[in-house]
């Protein structure tokens, strides 16, 4: 155990409204870079040229795969998942017209970054922060429901309950999960309708439906950093925060990205790498359209997903999410060391049907457990059809019809699943 030398503190408001500010002391050896590394020609390139679009468009083969997966191995997850859907359904419809609402009266010139954060935080926003909208993040079959007047960005992040966390994976962390989304829903109209009255527009930007990936601007507003988990790591919450966004064209007085230190400790850390049941999480960072990040393999993500509760594990087992991101950086620069590294506390987790891993045991799956359809599901039953017939005689006109009429279920099955919300409170594929 060696004692760092002191780096620098970070100041942020505290956990929730009236709580005196926290300061997060990093060590000298961790800082690095504020924000994530990025090449900002290259970001502007991929998203011309290869504009991004929804995963569960894109990944909507598997999507449809891992309910019946889910449907075999854990019936009252996938119980949870409709019953959310129902009830998310409506409102997401609400969340998307809230754009067309028409700003009253006259403009409000005053603090309005005070204002709005104020209002956020008092709603009970953790993380509240501001940037410019960055257009380059916007799915292409969403690029027509965004309004081109508004520039502005409001991140909001929201904390799921604690203690259901800690018991990931499992129904409780699941309802949890979505009983934050459901709450985000609410805050966000009444914070969307405060915007409005102060004479500005607003439109939101999930939970659940998403205009697209939002941890960039919430890095980019000084909210957090990018993990090796792939998800944001905010000061309180760790990867626990939710995240949403409301884009504006209220005046707003932009903030900075923070180093506090993520980038490096990430690189001591590694917990989420070693504990992924799935071997999805990579060590190394790979740069991916401009950004420099450890890509997630989804084809190894998914197939643990659908058959344990929606995993989870690598947001359970992160250090920052379990303690907090102050007492982390605190004991690594009096020690050297990673909180909790090593502790079943922090890293042991709970398979069904495999039992108790404690840290250092990770479980183990045939290849056969990963096969997976790939891709958008239309192609994918194209692809079949295409095949199937080609190993067909084509005077065989009975197996003929039934390989047309087998591919014509197929897509009215893909057509009734549009929709649908792929896991607790992703995207939806409409
Ligand atoms: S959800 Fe589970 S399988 Fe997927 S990356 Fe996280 S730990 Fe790995
Ligand atoms: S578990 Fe460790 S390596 Fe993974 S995101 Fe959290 S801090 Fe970074």
């Amino acid at each position: 155990m060696t004692k760092r030398r002191f780096g620098k503190t970070v100041s942020r408001v505290g956990r929730d409204a009236g709580d005196p500010d926290v300061e997060i002391s990093v060590a000298a050896d961790l800082l690095s870079v504020a924000g994530i590394p990025i090449k900002e020609d290259e970001v502007s390139y991929y998203s011309r040229e290869y504009p991004l679009e929804s995963f569960a468009i894109e990944q909507s083969a598997s999507a449809i795969w891992a309910e019946k997966e889910r449907i075999k191995h854990t019936p009252d997850i996938d119980a949870l998942y409709k019953d959310y859907q129902d009830e998310i359904a409506p409102i997401i419809e609400k969340l998307r017209k809230q754009g067309n609402v028409k700003p009253n009266g006259i403009k409000n010139t005053g603090d309005i970054s005070g204002l709005i954060k104020d209002k956020a935080r008092e709603l009970g926003y953790g993380e509240v922060g501001f940037t410019r909208f960055d257009r380059r993040y916007v799915y292409s079959s969403r690029r027509n429901e965004l309004r081109s007047d508004l520039g502005n960005a409001i991140c909001l992040a929201y904390e799921q309950d604690y203690i259901k966390t800690q018991e990931i994976p499992g129904i409780e962390a699941e309802i949890a999960q979505g009983k934050a989304y459901q709450r985000q829903a609410e805050l966000s109209l009444e914070l969307s309708n405060f915007i409005n009255e102060l004479g500005y527009g607003a439109q939101i930007s999930g939970p659940t439906w998403y205009f697209g990936p939002v941890i960039p601007m919430f890095v980019q507003s000084g909210l957090g950093q990018l993990g090796v988990n792939g998800q944001l790591l905010s000061p309180h919450f760790g990867s626990r925060a939710r995240l949403q966004i409301i884009i504006t064209d209220a005046p707003l007085t932009f903030d900075s990205p923070i180093d506090y230190g993520i980038y490096k400790f990430c690189e001591t850390c590694q917990i989420c790498f070693m504990r992924c049941p799935g071997k999805a999480i990579q060590a190394q960072r790979v740069w991916f359209r401009g950004v420099e990040k450890n890509k997630l393999i989804h084809k190894r993500c998914r197939p643990v997903m659908a058959r344990y509760s929606g995993c989870g594990i690598c947001m359970k087992v992160c250090p920052i999410q379990k303690y907090g991101m102050a007492p982390v950086m605190e004991h690594y620069l009096e020690t050297g060391q990673v909180l909790g590294k090593g502790s079943d506390d922090l890293e042991g987790f709970f398979l069904e049907d495999k039992g108790y891993f404690k840290a250092g045991k990770v479980p183990v799956f045939d290849k056969s457990f990963f096969d997976m359809p790939n891709g958008k599901a239309e192609e994918t039953a194209y692809g079949r059809l295409i095949e199937n017939l080609r190993k067909t005689k084509e005077d065989d006109k009975q197996l003929v019809e039934e390989i047309w009429a087998s591919y014509r279920d197929e897509i009215d099955n893909i057509e009734s699943q549009k929709g649908n919300i792929v896991d607790m409170g992703m995207d939806t594929d409409s």
